[in-house]
């Protein structure tokens, strides 16, 4: 039946294909969501031999294809809400972000001109105008939803990069790059994303473009040290772009000094690009809004919602302190955004985002903040930070673990330190974490991240979950001085 009119419409057909094929996915959905293992533990081998794609000329049929799914995709996906579940920046997703999509998706509004997506524009420009006024900006709209971090990221390399080029009176949109592109250089901490790297190679400068700041006792940016290489950048003859700043590193959640770097970035009339992907969270909150002291002095800014603001995949932000800049990546299309439809005041967000066709992600956020309210958001991002300081406490009291270092967001970087191992050096507690990790997903019943902090291995837990307790992480911890034990004594 559905195969008559496979598309979404008014047709009472259509309608009732939509309805069971909405309905038969949620009570998977429903079904998964209680599985008891965080995750079947199959190997990447398993999956491949596991996975056929069937395309059968005739087709499935919605039914079929959506029975396939649930015994392909669903029951081996991770189980991202699992309290056990900690290894990276990814959330469980709010009840009213799943709503959301249902609409986003049905709509298919697309945000690349105002006539494909009316009142979805308007809501997006006053999200980014809110967004701006929490971030400490003047009013103004000037910002857009992007796919997350790294795509944010690479709007404010680039536009720092062209308002650089056009201080000398070349435009990089035109002309290209010019000049000895070797001198030309941006500056990060030495814990920055690695975005900051690739987006330096996409944008034909490489990564020898990145100079790495060094780093303080807690992963944060030394100041004394950016001024150094700034100085020593300037005696070279090279030119710096731009600093960028980090507002939760993804590993130990490290703020860099935002204001401190704004400053030394004002002195010397370089490009201030803060990366607040995670820390960004903290503009919700009411216990720790000060960690981001100084945001507001940035010439562009990176949020991401689809970290600790727990929106589904994917949920980002760029925010540019002053609109004229956006005038270094205007385009102008005669079908999307022309002459005749700015001049009589019509929107368009295209000339604002990298990409054209664009997802009204930011249906997601604007309901969350209205279905939660800012108590309720600002205490589900503090409740990472709390237990983060809370798990860190726990882990110094057991003998066996070692707290690498203080969190300073939801993470929290430990080792486990047997005595057996502690003679034959550093490289095989190294492996020892390692194989720690590996274990657990292995098993099924943990996804922990392994990481490195100043050269030493460790296992990090991401806090994000507001569902999880201290008691949760105590049935973690003791599961991993199980696997350790088994590994010891295999
Ligand atoms: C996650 C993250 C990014 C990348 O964001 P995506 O949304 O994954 O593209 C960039 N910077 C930091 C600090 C991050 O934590």
């Amino acid at each position: 039946m559905s195969r008559l009119n496979p598309i979404l419409a008014a047709s009472a057909q259509s309608i009732e294909a939509y309805q069971q094929a909405i309905t038969q996915s949620t009570e998977a959905v429903v079904q998964w969501l209680q599985q008891p293992e965080m995750y079947q533990g199959k190997t990447v081998a398993e999956l491949r031999e596991r996975i056929a794609l069937d395309f059968n000329p005739q087709g499935l049929g919605n039914q079929a294809a959506i029975e396939r799914a649930v015994e392909f995709f669903l029951k081996d996906s991770l189980s991202v809400h699992h309290p056990q579940c900690v290894a990276h920046l990814h959330c469980p997703s709010l009840v009213v972000s799943q709503a959301a999509e249902v609409m986003i998706n049905a709509t298919n509004q697309s945000m690349d001109s105002w006539d494909q997506s009316p009142s979805a524009t308007i809501i997006e420009i006053k999200l980014i105008e809110w967004l701006r006024a929490q971030v400490g900006y003047q009013a103004g709209d000037a910002g857009v939803f992007t796919s997350g971090g790294t795509q944010s990221n690479l709007m404010g390399l680039m536009l720092a990069r062209d308002a650089f080029f056009a201080r000398q009176g070349h435009s990089v949109q035109q002309d290209g790059l010019t000049g000895d592109l070797r001198k030309i250089k941006v500056f990060c901490s030495e814990n920055a994303h690695f975005s900051v790297q690739k987006n330096m190679a996409l944008m034909g400068l490489g990564y020898q473009s990145v100079t790495l700041v060094k780093t303080d006792e807690f992963a944060r940016m030394d100041v004394n040290d950016l001024a150094a290489k700034v100085a020593q950048a300037k005696a070279n003859g090279e030119q710096i772009l731009a600093i960028v700043a980090t507002a939760g590193t993804t590993d130990a959640g490290a703020i860099d000094p935002l204001r401190a770097i704004a400053t030394l970035a004002a002195e010397h009339q370089i490009w201030m690009h803060v990366d607040a992907a995670w820390g960004g969270a903290l503009l919700m909150s009411e216990k720790y809004r000060d960690y981001l002291d100084g945001l507001e002095l940035a010439d562009s800014v990176t949020l991401d919602f689809h970290k600790q603001f727990f929106q589904t995949i994917s949920c980002g932000a760029f925010l540019l302190k002053e609109a004229r800049h956006y005038e270094l990546m205007r385009y102008q299309a005669a079908y999307l955004n022309s002459e005749f439809d700015e001049a009589h005041g019509v929107p368009n967000l295209v000339s604002k985002s990298l990409q054209t066709t664009r997802r009204f992600d930011a249906l997601k956020l604007w309901m969350s903040l209205e279905a939660l309210g800012q108590q309720q958001y600002a205490a589900i991002i503090d409740h990472g930070v709390t237990l983060a300081q809370d798990v860190a406490q726990y882990v110094t009291e057991q003998p066996l673990l070692e707290l690498v270092m203080k969190p300073q967001l939801a993470s929290v970087l430990f080792r486990y330190r047997p005595q057996q191992l502690a003679a034959q050096g550093e490289n095989a507690i190294a492996l020892f974490n390692q194989q720690i990790g590996d274990a657990l997903l292995e098993s099924g019943r943990a996804n922990v991240g392994v990481t490195e902090h100043n050269g030493v291995t460790c296992l990090k837990l991401t806090l994000l979950n507001p569902t999880v307790s201290l008691d949760d992480i105590k049935v973690l911890l003791a599961l991993v001085d199980k696997t350790a034990q088994q590994l010891l004594n295999a």
